[in-house]
């Protein structure tokens, strides 16, 4: 393969590296040959990938003799059920704690993948080769792993470092344009609350990202990952900085709830960034002209930002309140100062928002 670049997550209990290139399977062969010698190899993906790149892995990791589980895509089989039935196979085989587990999909087969190898033998270990843009640059850093519940998503799950993260830019050529832009909605997120920098980029070079030309793209993921990287190493226990990421998912996580989980995270989010810039702008933090820069930004990758469904904003709001991360059943906001930079106060990173601003927030046509 090319020059690969190698991101090092450290962390007070472990660390790992992240390997972006555009041809990542010698390398993950490597990698387990010189730090997993003879472990068992269980691949774990969804039937999507499966029938895309079941000849390529067959054709990469043929020395490694990896048995390959798949399970059928999407979010709705991120559940318990599914676990257990993964589980079941690798003990069917007599995996045992001398197994590493490859997720090889998207956020879906993170976080099953991740929870299955934090629980199996009391947890083994993993790599992760995500698929999807979004999982690139967001979910499969950091070691949240989890499935979902009917009482909501992402209920029961552990924290469980990978071993290493292989992401190889290639996967994005056959992944559906929604679903590219799903990821986009992440990437701009990380950049309007931490890089201006970034921010400009995208501005700039929206049409070679939408093209997905590799440089472009490589300079995207590489950034937001650092600046993820940054986040989350200063902040181990998501007590502070760490909700930096959560800037757009006050709103759109309430909103992804009302709607029944029907909408895209990522088309969720871009809603709660429009709404989350207006409420920075309502309360005199973030000039106008910087809202409409965002917006903008978001129109150009075609991520909704409009409010205008016939939605009823007190129903929102009541869910905003049940949010785990509220405090006191009141919604805490990040809150933009300018493009790059949030707002914080005695190290706080979020605040309480009077009812009416938010109200406001979601009504006001952008
Ligand atoms: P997310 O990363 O957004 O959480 P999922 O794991 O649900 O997403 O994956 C979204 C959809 O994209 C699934 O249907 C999955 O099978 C499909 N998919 C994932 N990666 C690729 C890829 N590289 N090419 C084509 N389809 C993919
Ligand atoms: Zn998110």
């Amino acid at each position: 393969m090319g020059e690969e670049i190698r991101i090092e997550i450290e962390s007070k209990n472990k660390g790992y590296p992240i390997f972006i290139g555009n041809s990542t399977s010698a390398l993950i062969q490597k990698f387990i040959e010189e730090n997993h010698k003879n472990k068992k190899v269980g691949i774990i993906t969804d039937d999507n990938i499966k029938s895309l790149y079941e000849n390529t892995i067959s054709k990469s990791l043929n020395h490694l003799s990896p048995y390959l589980i798949s399970i059928p895509a999407g979010e709705k089989n991120k559940t318990r059920e599914t676990k257990e039935r993964i589980e079941d196979m690798l003990l069917e085989k007599k995996y045992s704690r001398d197994t590493i587990i490859i997720a090889f999909g998207g956020g879906v087969i993170g976080d099953l993948a991740g929870f299955v190898a934090s629980t199996y033998n009391r947890g083994i270990s993993i790599i992760h080769v995500p698929t999807t843009l979004l999982a690139m640059v967001d979910s499969s850093i950091g070691g949240k792993t989890g499935v979902d519940t009917k009482y909501g998503k992402n209920l029961i799950g552990t924290i469980h470092q990978p071993d290493a993260v292989f992401i190889d830019l290639n996967f994005l050529n056959s992944l559906p344009k929604e679903e590219f832009l799903n990821g986009m909605s992440e990437i701009i997120k990380i950049a309007i609350t931490s890089d201006k920098e970034l921010f400009e980029f995208i501005e700039k070079n929206s049409k070679e990202i939408l093209e997905k030309e590799e440089n472009t793209l490589l300079y995207i993921i590489k950034r937001s990952i650092e600046l993820k990287k940054e986040i989350i190493e200063r902040d181990e226990e998501e007590s502070g900085l760490r909700q930096t990421l959560n800037f757009g998912h006050t709103f759109g996580h309430a909103f992804e709830n009302y709607s029944e989980y029907k909408i895209k995270h990522g088309f969720c989010i871009s809603r709660g960034i429009a709404v989350e810039s207006k409420i920075s702008v309502l309360t005199e933090n973030l000039k106008r002209e910087e809202e409409k820069r965002i917006v903008s930004l978001l129109d150009k990758f075609s991520l909704p930002n409009k409010i205008n469904e016939d939605i009823n904003p007190n129903k929102i709001i009541d869910i905003m309140k049940v949010d785990k991360k509220t405090r006191n059943q009141k919604p805490r906001f990040v809150i933009l100062k300018e493009i790059g930079r949030i707002k914080t106060k005695n190290k706080d990173f979020s605040f309480e928002i009077k009812e009416d601003i938010i109200k406001k927030a979601i009504e006001t046509p952008k």
